[in-house]
């Protein structure tokens, strides 16, 4: 199948009344890696959120792979997270009182079998991210940094076919910057949809499509 994500003239109103998003269209497939680019404030998790369909928008419509996805309920948007998607969010998803190997791999059965052997892709995913040395260390006691590359190594694991990352080299030196980044990119090569939120030109300079957020909200007075 191709993975697709479609979005036709979509908004985004918070319950405060600000609207962080306006009349907003794109289109995302197969094989593309995605940057929202602008500054702090100005929508670009807003957006990844409604891709990966943790918010709803207000109005608009969505697809995904052509089945309308906008008015998707709990069972369906879980559907698509278990079965297509991967989060690269520093504070969100990471599973607390869990060993980094159990947070990658996100299947219990499948962690404890890992622990007594560690299948080799996983073994090179541990390695290529510097984690070799901490999977089976509780994820909560890693810097922000390290659990940054853990979402990055879930994402590789799951080969997920709609990756989304908010900020995913914030909190990186300039080596596991350049290795987070050509992760993403390679993933995009292998056919996911790669979806990223950045204020880091070095990343959106490997991208497909830049996205100026801006552009699309309006300013707050
Ligand atoms: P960015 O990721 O580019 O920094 P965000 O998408 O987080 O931007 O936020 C865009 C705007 O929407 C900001 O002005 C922010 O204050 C506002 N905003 C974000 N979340 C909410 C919310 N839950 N309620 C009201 N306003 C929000
Ligand atoms: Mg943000």
């Amino acid at each position: 199948t191709t993975n697709i994500i479609e979005l036709k003239h979509i908004t985004k109103t918070y319950e405060d009344g600000y609207t962080a998003v306006s009349d907003f269209n794109l289109e995302v497939k197969q094989g593309e890696f995605i940057t929202f680019l602008g500054p702090s404030g100005c929508g670009k998790t807003t957006l990844l959120n409604l891709l990966g369909m943790l918010l709803s928008p207000t109005s608009g419509t969505l697809t995904v792979n052509g089945t309308p996805a906008e008015h998707w309920g709990d069972r369906e948007r879980c559907r698509f997270w278990h079965d297509h998607a991967a989060f690269v969010f520093q504070d969100y998803g990471i599973i607390p009182n869990e060993t980094v190997l159990s947070n990658i791999v996100l299947d219990t059965r499948a962690a404890k079998r890992a622990r007594r052997h560690i299948p080799r892709r996983l073994s090179a995913i541990l390695d290529y991210l510097h984690l070799q040395d901490m999977y089976l260390q509780p994820v909560d006691t890693l810097s922000g940094g390290e659990k940054q590359r853990v979402g990055v190594a879930r994402a590789l694991w799951k080969q997920a076919d709609f990756v989304f990352a908010d900020e995913p080299t914030a909190s990186l030196d300039a080596e596991n910057k350049r290795i987070v980044t050509d992760l993403l990119f390679d993933l995009a090569q292998k056919g996911a949809c790669v979806i990223i939120a950045t204020h880091d030109d070095d990343l959106s300079a490997h991208c497909h499509q830049v996205i100026d957020v801006e552009y699309f909200s309006p300013h707050r007075d």
